[in-house]
């Protein structure tokens, strides 16, 4: 079905029209391996989970790339102050290398644990110096560039005529006011492109380049990974919505003289989470990792039901209510799905009631990734007495596609939980049971189940064997 999403760039609903038919290919702003990912950054990655899917479900071959920003990001954002990696790596006592390799390892547990499928790519700044010198001398040869001698290379935003248009931003505004005449910079809005290293420290991580020992500027690596891994052009950039006037501004004004307007064709920001005095802050403790949600005793799947219950474009307030709440939801589809698995009426799989019910899942999660709406349909499908179990089952086998919620795989888990919670005595009953079966006796095998139905069990039979569940 159609595709439709809100561009940043032209401030509009529009139909997703690819660049080449069939596929699609796109570049997720990823993050700065100095520290863990908290649930907000996670928001951003299971957002951009969801747009893969989405358009996967829509039958789309869906190339994705995210990067591991790994050097070069700055404490400031006006290209001063230290870099993180090397801020992490000093609060850690460990070297850059390592604090970079810790990182990745729990982002990937983390997303793993949120059910994201991996990109088809996930390079990192480190590994990609080369793509990055390149593009910056391209942009010195084309008169982009000037060099604040002492401090780095440039990008005169002057000189881009479109510069800003993704935030929106008017450029007199922009420079105006600004203080830049401590910097040496031309325009409050340029930013580096590459960096000397300081020469009263050392650097752990830095470069030969034709402008000296050095490193990159946060930006390019976007630009330079992105086209390296899905061509000059692509189809859709996505990130945190404060991207879009700096760092993705800074993007399309290095990307868009190299390759010709526009480098990319949709842009898609998404919405923090925020607490109720505001952002996460791990100095206040509040910065909760994925994991920490774990060891209080959440299900990921319930933090992910919960990010699914917003839409992207709105902000969305954290509190561990909300996500009690959530788990609560998230725990009562599981039960009634595990009801249908349990089922001895199941039926068979009526591909007709299938497809209609697939497409008004669908219709809203393709609608710009109205995740919400979708979850509206299944509490309607789990209510609706006329579509049987074995379609049911189906459908929400799509679901976990989809939305990647995991409802199949924890309503076998509770299924398991409940067999193996089933006394000693039950489970005796209904090997005895099954034994019977195998003889052929059919008259003790119905006596065994009458005994087990009077202790307040059931047995089902199933293709993979029996199972023992509670009766409701
Ligand atoms: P960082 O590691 O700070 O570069 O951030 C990684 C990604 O997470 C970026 O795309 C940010 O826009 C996004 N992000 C940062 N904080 C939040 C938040 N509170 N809620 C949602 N996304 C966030
Ligand atoms: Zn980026």
């Amino acid at each position: 079905m159609t595709i439709k999403l809100y561009n940043t760039m032209t401030r509009k609903l529009e139909e997703f029209k690819p660049l080449v038919d069939g596929k699609m290919g796109f570049y997720t702003c990823g993050p700065t391996v100095y520290w863990d990912a908290h649930i907000g950054n996670m928001r951003t990655i299971v957002n951009s989970d969801i747009i893969k899917r989405v358009f996967i479900e829509n039958g789309y071959d869906v190339t994705h790339v995210m990067n591991f920003t790994d050097v070069g990001h700055l404490t400031s954002d006006a290209d001063s102050g230290d870099d993180k990696m090397e801020k992490g790596a000093a609060r850690e006592n460990m070297s850059v290398w390592d604090v970079a390799q810790k990182y990745i390892n729990n982002f990937l547990h983390d997303s793993d644990l949120l059910n994201i499928i991996r990109p088809t790519h996930t390079p990192r700044a480190t590994d990609h110096i080369a793509e990055q010198i390149a593009q910056v001398q391209k942009l010195e040869e084309m008169g982009y560039t000037y060099e604040i001698p002492g401090d780095g290379i440039y990008y005169d935003t002057s000189k881009f005529a479109a510069y800003g248009a993704l935030g929106g931003q008017n450029l007199s505004e922009l420079r105006g006011g600004a203080r830049i005449d401590d910097t040496g910079k031309r325009n409050s809005t340029d930013f580096a492109l590459w960096k000397y290293s300081p020469t009263d420290t050392k650097r752990q991580m830095e470069w030969d380049s034709p402008w000296g020992v050095g490193f990159p500027g946060w930006h390019i690596e976007c630009s330079a990974m992105s086209m390296k891994y899905l061509g000059q052009h692509f189809d859709l950039h996505v990130g945190g919505q404060e991207h879009a006037k700096v760092h993705h501004s800074n993007e399309i004004a290095q990307s868009e003289p190299i390759v010709g307007a526009p480098w990319v064709t949709y842009w898609v920001h998404f919405e923090w989470l925020l607490l109720k005095d505001g952002k996460m802050s791990k100095s206040a403790g509040t910065a909760y990792t994925v994991r920490s949600l774990v060891e209080r005793g959440y299900d990921p799947m319930a933090y992910r039901f919960l990010l699914l219950q917003s839409h992207y474009r709105q902000p969305l307030e954290f509190s561990f209510e909300s996500l009690d709440a959530a788990a609560n939801g998230y725990k009562n589809i599981v039960r009634k799905i595990a009801d249908l698995i349990n089922s001895d009426n199941m039926g068979d799989l009526d591909s007709a009631v299938y497809d209609a019910w697939h497409d008004k899942i669908l219709a809203p999660a393709s609608d710009n990734f109205k995740t919400a709406e979708s979850l509206v349909v299944i509490q309607e499908l789990l209510k609706d007495t006329t579509v049987n179990p074995a379609t049911k089952i189906a459908l929400f086998e799509f679901v976990d596609r989809l939305l990647g919620l995991q409802f199949i795989d924890r309503a076998k888990k509770l299924i398991a939980l409940e067999q193996v919670a089933a006394p000693a005595e039950i489970v005796e009953l209904a090997k005895r049971r099954a034994d019977a079966k195998a003889a052929k006796d059919w008259a003790m095998a119905d006596a065994l189940r009458a005994e087990i139905d009077a202790a307040g069990w059931t047995v089902l039979d199933g293709k993979d064997g029996y199972k023992i569940v509670k009766k409701a």
